[in-house]
């Protein structure tokens, strides 16, 4: 009986296996033509200063609009797209768009908003990397100052020498640099220090529980006086209580991110966001 019973367990296993292989290769080869046909878009989630209600920018989220899926969000291609490469042409078209939305929003008399931009591990890796992206920048016509980007911390700590060099370049460009999902990863005190980045954003997980939990209110709270120690500020991200609110603003945190303020919205939308601060001189 235990024997049978063990059997489907191992039949059913390798049925699962196999679905599961055969909808990564679906996603694949959809993904493909994706970049192909590029059916990628931005949405641009605000980022506020919590003291004076000032929009300071965006961050940029990448969305697959599919004619066969819809809207898919970046967990379900991202780490496909990393296993396979396709994450280099994407993230150059993402860097693109970027660029292109922040010559606009200059143009149109934001040049104080920023946008940040996600770069994946891959990325990171090129060598060519700063060349590549000041290209970009400089076919968009857009600013370096307004261009932000978002490595994580377990991206960079994988080699922080090699990261610390790339991070110089694009830094020495005038691009600004933020450590995103901050306290997920295992951060080297010793090389924190030595990252030319202008801002830790605190990961959501710790975010979440704040006003409850109090390891997450002591990691927040650590973090964010460590961060200032370092000359850098602090974006909390996943903010969706004024009482989650309260709390990091108590304890000094610079910028806000999170459904409180805002989700992340389509190009129209943002644009309406933007106008409405504009409107109420909080740009
Ligand atoms: P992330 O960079 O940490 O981005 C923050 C994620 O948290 C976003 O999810 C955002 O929509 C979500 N979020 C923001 N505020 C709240 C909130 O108040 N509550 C909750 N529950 N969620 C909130 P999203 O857009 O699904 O992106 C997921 C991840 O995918 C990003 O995490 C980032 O790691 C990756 N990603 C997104 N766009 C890109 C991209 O262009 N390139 C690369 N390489 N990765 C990207
Ligand atoms: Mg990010
Ligand atoms: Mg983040
Ligand atoms: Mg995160």
């Amino acid at each position: 009986h235990a024997k049978a019973a063990g059997r489907n367990t191992y039949q059913m296993f390798t049925k699962e296996m196999h679905t599961a292989a055969r909808q990564r290769l679906a996603i694949e080869n959809s993904l493909r033509s994706a970049v192909t046909n590029d059916e990628f878009v931005l949405h641009y989630q605000p980022q506020l200063d919590p003291a004076t209600g000032k929009l300071l920018g965006f961050e940029a989220l990448v969305r697959w609009q599919s004619p066969d899926n819809g809207l898919v969000y970046p967990d379900r291609f991202i780490p496909v797209a990393e296993e396979t490469g396709m994450i280099l042409e994407i993230g150059r078209r993402v860097f693109e768009m970027a660029c292109q939305q922040a010559a606009r929003w200059r143009d149109a008399g934001y040049p104080s908003v920023r946008i940040a931009v996600n770069l994946s591990a891959r990325q990171l890796r090129q060598p060519d990397l700063p060349e590549m992206l000041s290209g970009i920048m400089k076919e968009c016509g857009a600013d370096p100052e307004m261009i932000e980007l978002e490595v994580t911390e377990s991206m960079t700590m994988e080699r922080p020498v090699e990261s610390i060099r790339i991070l110089g370049a694009l830094k020495a460009m005038g691009i600004g640099l933020a450590i995103d999902d901050f306290g997920t990863g295992y951060s080297s005190l010793s090389y924190l220090k030595l990252f030319p980045v202008d801002k830790l954003k605190i990961d959501r997980s710790f975010v979440k529980d704040i006003e409850v939990d109090p390891d997450d209110a002591a990691i927040a709270s650590a973090t964010i006086a460590m961060a200032h120690t370092l000359g850098k500020k602090v974006v909390a991200e996943g903010v969706e209580s004024q009482a989650q609110l309260d709390f990091l603003v108590q304890h000094g945190c610079d910028i806000i991110q999170g459904y409180f303020y805002s989700k992340p919205l389509a190009v129209e939308e943002a644009e309406q966001y933007l106008a409405r601060h504009a409107q109420s001189g909080t740009v």
